[in-house]
């Protein structure tokens, strides 16, 4: 299978291409030149499956230069760093599922792809005779940092830059992020926010005279973030898996269609619902959940996408996002693969920060999603009640999707079960969430740590526990103009 770019379509590459490189010459994103389908026999092999055979058995169908026994081996390591089933279901209500894709080395729902990436990478390279060393360049709003460096720390021919906004995420994820050890990584805070530093990790890689100075010192570019389609790929694989489990259990008949609910900042993680879609999975909406930074609900409202609005920072930092990078993918799609099109409203949002779908568009996707968005007290609100009613305990993120899917089923009539993804533990946002179950205020994250666990028993993860006494062995903070020189002088 080929990938092709968003905005150009004659720009055809393998998928190892694809992989290393992460974004496309012409500024793109690579997009598999089709869906794969899904068969009826492919379901039936997959009930019998595990995580990581599923795994293998669906990107085979992408990354086709792979075998599935080569993926196999991948996905095994990868599965193999998570506590127990990487992404169980589990009934919370009649009709109501949460999969839970908190169980990896940093908590987040991120470390599903990112702890198989880079095995992924490593191999796109063989494949592609890069002789050069790799630079991992990671925008993050919180999670993906952690997890790109959970990944790629000392991992060999690579190294990785993270960086994030200075004051824009939680306590516990920039001390997870500036205590990693490793020879070959580098993490600064950038004053701005999420937006201000992805674009600027964009800009670098389109900037040719950038791109000259880092091959001089012996590397090329790559990306963890998931304009990267080996982000996109390992996130179709939960959504299939879910379906089966319910299969399997007893709760869906085969065929019949579910709703899944998604936390939603970047897009990736929806998109990922919506490429299993096209693959044949059956899904009925994919319903898009946003906290006060509600541009994807007004996009899904109105059609128009327009960032001349302020930016909030929330209780649910890895969901503040403006630029949804991954929406161009969707756009893509609606627009019935149209490039130029594409390209045009791409440019358009730099340039006047605003572009509008057409009705055609926006009834296709009418058809396919829904979205709905959560305040502050809200979030807090949906957590505590949840908890009151039936003792299970939401991250911030988690109680997002979960105040909107309740609107959603409220107000429509749609009786399909659903499933609410689950993508992050309580205890990273541990301030908020203690605040939410109990009312109080416990400003210092271990002492708040510690009271969770004695209100609502859940283990407290060792990755967690071992921070209090971590040393931080990274305090640069830069501006975004700096982003270029600090990653040529990250070179050791
Ligand atoms: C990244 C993240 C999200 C948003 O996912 P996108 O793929 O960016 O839409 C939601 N919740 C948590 C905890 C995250 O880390």
């Amino acid at each position: 299978m080929d990938f092709i770019s968003t905005k150009n379509h004659l720009n055809k590459v393998s998928g190892s291409y694809a992989i290393v490189h992460g974004i496309a010459e012409d500024g793109g994103l690579f997009v598999p030149e089709s869906f794969p389908q899904l068969s009826q026999a492919d379901f039936d092999k997959m009930l019998e499956m595990d995580f990581a055979e599923r795994s293998a058995y669906i990107i085979s169908k992408f990354l086709t230069e792979f075998t599935y026994d080569e993926l196999l081996d991948f996905t095994k390591k990868s599965t193999a760093r998570f506590n127990g089933d990487p992404a169980p279901v589990v009934k919370i209500k009649d009709g109501e599922f949460m999969l839970e894709l908190i169980n990896g080395p940093t908590l987040a729902f991120k470390d599903i792809a990112l702890t198989l990436l880079p095995y992924v990478l490593k191999a796109c390279a063989e494949k592609q005779k890069i002789t050069e060393k790799i630079m991992i360049l990671t925008a993050t709003s919180g999670d993906t940092g952690k997890a790109a460096l959970e990944g790629f720390k000392n991992v060999d021919g690579v190294s990785i830059c993270v960086f994030y906004p200075s004051e824009g995420v939680a306590k516990l994820q920039k001390l997870q992020m500036t205590t990693t050890t490793g020879n070959n990584v580098y993490v600064a805070g950038v004053n701005g926010n999420f937006d201000d530093c992805q674009s600027a990790v964009k800009r670098a890689f389109t900037n040719p005279v950038f791109v000259k100075q880092l091959k001089e010192k012996g590397y090329i570019l790559s990306s963890a973030n998931s304009i990267n389609f080996g982000r996109l790929v390992p996130q179709v694989v939960y959504y299939i898996s879910a379906y089966l489990d319910l299969v399997n259990s007893g709760e869906v008949k085969f065929g019949d269609e579910i709703n899944f609910c998604v936390p939603t900042g970047n897009f990736g993680n929806i998109l990922a619902g919506y490429y299993a879609k096209q693959m044949g999975l059956p899904i009925g909406k994919l319903i898009c959940a946003s906290n006060k930074n509600n541009i994807l609900t007004d996009f899904l409202t109105t059609g128009e996408y327009n960032l001349n609005r302020e930016f909030f920072k929330t209780m649910s930092p890895s969901m503040d996002i403006l630029i949804s990078s991954n929406l161009e993918r969707l756009i893509f799609e609606l627009s019935g693969r149209n490039d130029v099109l594409t390209k045009m409203r791409m440019d358009e949002l730099k340039k006047d920060k605003c572009y509008k779908i057409t009705d055609e568009e926006k009834e296709l996707y009418d058809k396919q999603f829904v979205a709905g968005c959560c305040d502050e007290n809200e979030t807090i609100e949906s957590i505590s009640s949840l908890f009151d009613e039936i003792a299970y305990c939401m991250d911030t993120h988690t109680a997002v999707a979960y105040k909107v899917f309740e609107d959603y089923k409220n107000q429509s009539k749609d009786s399909r079960k659903t499933v609410i993804i689950s993508t992050a533990s309580p205890y990273k946002f541990v301030t908020d969430v203690y605040y939410a179950i109990t009312a109080e205020h416990v400003a210092d994250a271990f002492r708040a740590t510690r009271k969770l666990m004695n209100e609502t028993a859940m283990p407290v993860p060792e990755s967690l526990a071992e921070l209090k006494t971590a040393e931080i062995l990274f305090e640069d903070v830069i501006s975004e103009s700096e982003i270029e020189q600090t990653i040529l002088n990250s070179i050791k």
